[in-house]
């Protein structure tokens, strides 16, 4: 039976971010990273990507903050495909939240772009907010993966069925019925939080999955087009320059869904929705709302990501809430932090945690 230092069990942006940040911390480590479809084809193939320096706690603004610079380190070292957009986060109500919430937040501006066809409410407020970016998250995981191929084995089509421990280590059992032992566990699953090999021990952290939605409009955005974020809604209208579309995310409300079970495409009640936000910015394109993306993320009861050790050495990473691209590198550092590997030397210091 094969032996590695360090096993993690899903392929997806924060799986691959915790191997990246292990094999830096520890280069002679021998890790696996164990992927039951393709990487990057859970959440991470459906994200938006966005990156917006912001966070509700001091521990997500400091966790935005590690990731921001990581992000910017890595896209130069790996050619990662991220783009940086300029952005005006608009505030429909007082905004009194607005300038502690964004970090990088420049001086107010219009509260309105005619020229991109949006135009917030009599007497909201605007910003420009500098240091945001958007990522292809799928091409992003594979390209990180694929550089620490030579250091760490990726196993697809490798779905983890069981997790026991073993005498100071943990049996993995395989889907086609080969067994690993692990010295550590990483349990990255994305949204699969309800799989019968973990269910039980996620169960006291009390993480929910919901559906995360972002449509897709038949407009293409002109070059200098920046990235809208509406705060009171908890939604942004992106420019994706290389597919030649906006995206509109808003905030759905449909809790508990289970990620195998989500229809791949829009319902109507989606489009609506979805219209019905834009439609009080920018009615003009809402109309042009017409097709989208539609998956789910794990939520956990604080609305921060979760780093916990589950039993001694077996870490679960995630729950990011809709924001695992952008905090990837930040929940990374805390996990490997978290398993305790002896003399560690995180590519930067991992973020502070609150208490
Ligand atoms: C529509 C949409 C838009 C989004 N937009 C943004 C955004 O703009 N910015 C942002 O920061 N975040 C965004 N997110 C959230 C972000 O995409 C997720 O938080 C992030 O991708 C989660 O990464 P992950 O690695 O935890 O999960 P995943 O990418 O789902 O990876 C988990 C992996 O685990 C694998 N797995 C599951 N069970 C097993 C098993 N038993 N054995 C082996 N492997 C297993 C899965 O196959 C999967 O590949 C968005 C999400 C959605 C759905």
């Amino acid at each position: 039976m094969d032996t590695v230092d360090l096993a993690v069990v899903g392929g997806g942006v924060i799986g691959a971010l915790v191997a990246h940040e292990a094999v830096a911390a520890f280069p002679g480590l021998s890790v696996a990273v164990l992927e039951r479809g393709l990487v990057g084809q859970g959440a991470s193939s459906r994200s938006a990507g966005v990156h917006f320096p912001r966070g509700a706690t001091e521990r997500v603004r400091s966790m935005t903050e590690h990731s921001h610079r990581v992000w910017e380190r890595l896209a130069a070292e790996l050619d990662l495909p991220i783009r940086e957009v300029a952005a005006t986060v608009v505030a429909t109500g007082a905004g009194d939240a607005v300038p502690t919430t964004y970090l990088r937040l420049g001086g107010e501006t219009a509260p309105a772009d005619p020229a991109r066809g949006w135009a917030a409410p009599a007497g909201a407020r605007a910003w420009t907010l500098d240091g945001c970016h958007y990522a292809d998250v799928q091409a992003v995981t594979g390209r990180v993966l694929a550089r620490l191929r030579d250091q760490v084995a990726v196993l697809e089509g490798a779905e983890v069925t069981a997790l026991a421990a073993e005498d100071g280590h943990h049996r993995i059992t395989l889907g086609q019925g080969q067994e690993l032992l692990a010295r550590r566990v990483v349990l990255a699953p994305g949204p699969w939080i309800a799989h019968p090999a973990w269910a039980d021990l996620l169960a006291p952290l009390g993480l929910r999955v919901k559906k995360v939605v972002a449509t897709h409009l038949e407009s293409a955005p002109a070059p200098d087009a920046p990235l809208a974020v509406f705060h009171d809604e908890d939604a942004f209208l992106l420019p994706l320059h290389e597919r030649g579309h906006y995206l509109f995310s808003y905030t759905c409300d449909r809790w508990d869904v289970a990620p195998d079970d989500l229809e791949p495409g829009l319902e109507r009640s989606d489009l609506d929705d979805a219209r019905a936000v834009l439609g009080r910015f920018a009615p003009g394109l809402a109309a042009r709302c017409t097709s989208g993306r539609v998956f789910c993320d794990a939520y956990s009861p604080r609305r921060e990501p979760v780093v916990a050790e589950l039993r001694p050495g077996l870490v679960f990473a995630g729950a990011a809430g809709g924001s695992g691209y952008r905090l990837a590198p930040a929940i990374a550092a805390e996990t490997v932090a978290a398993l305790d590997l002896a003399p560690v030397r995180t590519l930067s210091q991992p973020p502070q945690r609150q208490s």
